[in-house]
């Protein structure tokens, strides 16, 4: 063999090492043709939006190299709590300012003028809405507001069954408790309509039905002279006065109604403290 063998030997060696750094290379090829592959599913996974973005990793040069933070902002005035220490209606000349149909495009300038004002009220919420403006409804119980529901999406109660017309109170009941944490236990029937098997319904989820002795009418006359005066007409202890926070110009007249309903002596309540003690499937218009 000597040196012809050595020879085949040196070339057996170097053939081996072309054919492992050839394998070397094409395994290098699958995986660089496979990122993008992997970086194309992360990014639909990131369009997604449906989960919560992970946290960034947090390295010591990140730190480093970012700017330095803004002066903080003045912290915000903590919004005021409009719920009085005590109110007795049987003793004080009450009455409720209910609004329905919200929350809307208008319900956050609202809540501005009855904070202004210091004074609550009762919003009878739908929950489609409370869908699109869940912020507002969590405003609205930090600010001692009462919330009623006003059911899903707004159908005759009267014309479901008792199953659709539980799901369309027991739907909106867990949205407005997923934000605030509180079942509401005040019931408007759309459009004021109910039966004693509608009043059942309400009655099954420890709620009352909720009517109204002075109307309005703001969504139908949008007008803030005749609004006002008919906020202001008929009102007596116990009226329970109906409105639409949907309206601009009813958070234009609010303002207005709120100072002569306080000069001609009455104390605005929540639509609970108005009630007082009530019957879990009753039906009430006015204070009882
Ligand atoms: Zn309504």
């Amino acid at each position: 063999m000597g040196r012809r063998g050595a020879a085949v030997g040196a070339v057996i060696v170097a053939a081996w090492l072309l054919a492992a750094a050839a394998q070397g290379s094409a395994a290098d090829n699958v995986q660089a043709a496979s990122l993008p592959v992997v970086a194309e599913a992360d990014q639909q996974r990131g369009q997604g939006a449906s989960g919560p973005t992970p946290p960034a990793p947090t390295l010591g040069w990140r730190q480093e190299s970012v700017a330095p933070e803004p002066a903080p902002e003045p912290e915000p005035e903590p919004e005021p709590d409009v719920r009085p220490a005590v109110v007795d209606c049987a003793v004080l000349a009450c009455v409720a300012l209910t609004f329905d149909d919200g929350p809307a495009e208008y319900t956050g300038a609202l809540l501005d003028v009855l904070a202004a004002k210091g004074v609550p009220a009762t919003f009878f919420v739908l929950g489609i809405q409370v869908e699109q403006f869940p912020d507002i409804v969590i405003r609205m119980a930090a600010e001692g507001h009462a919330i009623g529901n006003h059911s899903w999406s707004h159908p005759r109660l009267t014309n479901l069954s008792p199953e659709q017309a539980g799901w369309q109170l027991d739907a909106t009941n867990t949205v407005i408790a997923q934000l605030t944490g509180v079942t509401p236990t005040l019931v408007r029937p759309p459009y004021g309509t109910s039966n004693a098997t509608v009043l059942a319904v309400i009655g099954d989820r420890g709620a009352v039905s909720v009517l109204w002795s002075v109307d309005t009418e703001d969504w139908r006359n949008r007008d803030v002279e005749v609004t006002t005066a008919r906020a202001l007409t008929d009102v007596e202890p116990g009226s329970i006065i109906l409105m639409h926070d949907i309206r601009p110009t009813t958070v234009e007249a609010i303002g207005g109604i709120v100072d002569q309903l306080q000069a001609a002596g009455f104390t605005l309540v929540t639509v609970d403290a108005l009630l007082g003690p009530v019957t879990p499937g009753g039906s009430y218009r006015h204070r009882p």
